[in-house]
C-alpha cells in the first residue's frame, strides 16, 4: 500500500483515508463517496481494531463481512482497500498513551475506559501507513471527532480532518454495524431513541428539564435503558447549563437495547 501511495504522491494525487472497521453499511459509503469525489485516490481501511474495544465479548461478536464490504467499496469508487492483520498493525503491544481530556475523559470516555486511546493508536498509525491528504469521519461517532481533531493537533499531522453527516434508516435509527445484532423487536424499540432526542429539539425548555424529558422517555421504553445523556459543547464536550453558554450544542447519547444488551449511541444538535 505504501509503495502504491507513495507512486500516487510522486503523480500530484490526492489520497483521502476512510477508516473502518468493517461489517459496512450505508453510513460507510457515504463517507468513502465524499472522499472518492473529493481526492484522487480514496483507501478505505478495514481493520477491527482490539485495542480499542475494552469489552472483550464486544469484539468477539462484532460483526465480520470482509467479502461483502470490498464488493460495497468497489461499487463506491475506492480504489485501495487495506485490510491488515492484528500483527501488522500491532508486532509489538503498543504502549502509547494519548491524553486529551475533557474530550476522551468525559462520557464514551468515562463508560469505556481506554476506548480513545486505542482509537488514537490506530487512527495515528494508519495516517503513517497511508499519510492521507483528507480523512472522513461519521458524527455519528460525534466524540471521536472531537478527540481525533485534539490528537492531529497534538501531533502537527498534515491531514485535514472532515466531518461527515449520521446516515439513519427510515425509522431515524442511527446506521451502526451493531444493528445487526439487534432482533427485528429491538430495531423497532431502537427508531424511539431518535423520535425522542428529535421530539426534545422541539421543547423549547431548559437544558435540565430537556436533558430529563429524554432520559424519562426513554427509560419509560420497556427494553431500552439510558446509559447517559450529555447535553455539551460541540467543539470542548463540556456540560452546558444554559442554551447561551456556547454556539454549538450538542446532547449525546448511549442507550443499551434489548436482552443482550446491545449498545447504542446517537446524538442530536440543538444549535
Ligand atoms: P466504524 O466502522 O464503526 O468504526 O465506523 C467507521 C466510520 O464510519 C466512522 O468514522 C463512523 O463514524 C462512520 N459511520 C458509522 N456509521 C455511520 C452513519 N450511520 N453515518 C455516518 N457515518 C457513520
Amino acid at each position: 500500500m505504501r509503495q502504491h501511495l507513495d507512486a500516487c504522491r510522486q503523480k500530484g494525487q490526492r489520497i483521502g483515508l476512510v477508516p473502518t472497521m468493517g461489517a459496512l453499511h450505508a453510513g460507510h459509503a457515504s463517507l468513502v463517496r465524499r472522499s472518492v469525489a473529493e481526492n484522487d485516490v480514496t483507501v478505505v481501511s478495514v481493520f477491527l481494531n482490539p485495542t480499542q474495544f475494552n469489552d472483550k465479548s464486544d469484539l468477539e461478536r462484532y460483526p465480520r463481512t470482509l467479502e461483502a464490504d470490498c464488493a460495497l467499496l468497489e461499487q463506491c469508487g475506492a480504489q485501495v482497500v487495506f485490510a491488515p492483520s492484528v500483527e501488522e498493525v500491532y508486532p509489538e503491544p503498543d504502549m502509547r498513551v494519548f491524553s486529551y481530556p475533557p474530550t476522551d475523559s468525559v462520557m464514551e470516555g468515562a463508560f469505556r475506559p481506554g476506548h480513545f486511546n486505542g482509537v488514537c493508536q490506530v487512527v495515528s498509525k494508519l495516517f503513517m501507513f497511508a499519510e492521507p491528504d483528507r480523512a472522513y469521519f461519521g458524527e455519528k461517532d460525534f466524540q471521536q471527532i472531537a478527540v481525533i481533531r485534539r490528537m492531529v493537533e497534538d501531533l502537527e499531522l498534515p491531514v485535514e480532518i472532515v466531518p461527515c453527516p449520521v446516515i439513519r434508516e427510515e425509522s431515524g435509527l442511527a446506521m451502526s454495524s451493531r444493528n445487526t445484532l439487534l432482533t427485528p423487536e429491538e430495531r423497532v424499540l431502537a427508531a424511539n431513541i431518535y423520535r425522542i432526542l428529535h421530539e426534545s429539539t422541539m421543547l423549547h425548555q431548559s437544558v435540565g428539564a430537556t436533558h430529563d424529558y429524554v432520559v424519562q422517555a426513554i427509560d419509560a421504553i420497556d427494553g431500552l435503558q439510558v446509559q447517559y445523556y450529555n447535553i455539551v459543547d460541540g467543539k470542548t464536550l463540556a456540560d452546558v447549563s444554559s442554551w447561551d453558554e456556547a454556539d454549538d450544542i450538542v446532547g449525546c447519547i448511549t442507550v443499551f437495547c434489548g436482552h443482550t444488551p446491545i449498545r447504542l449511541i446517537d446524538h442530536i444538535r440543538y444549535k
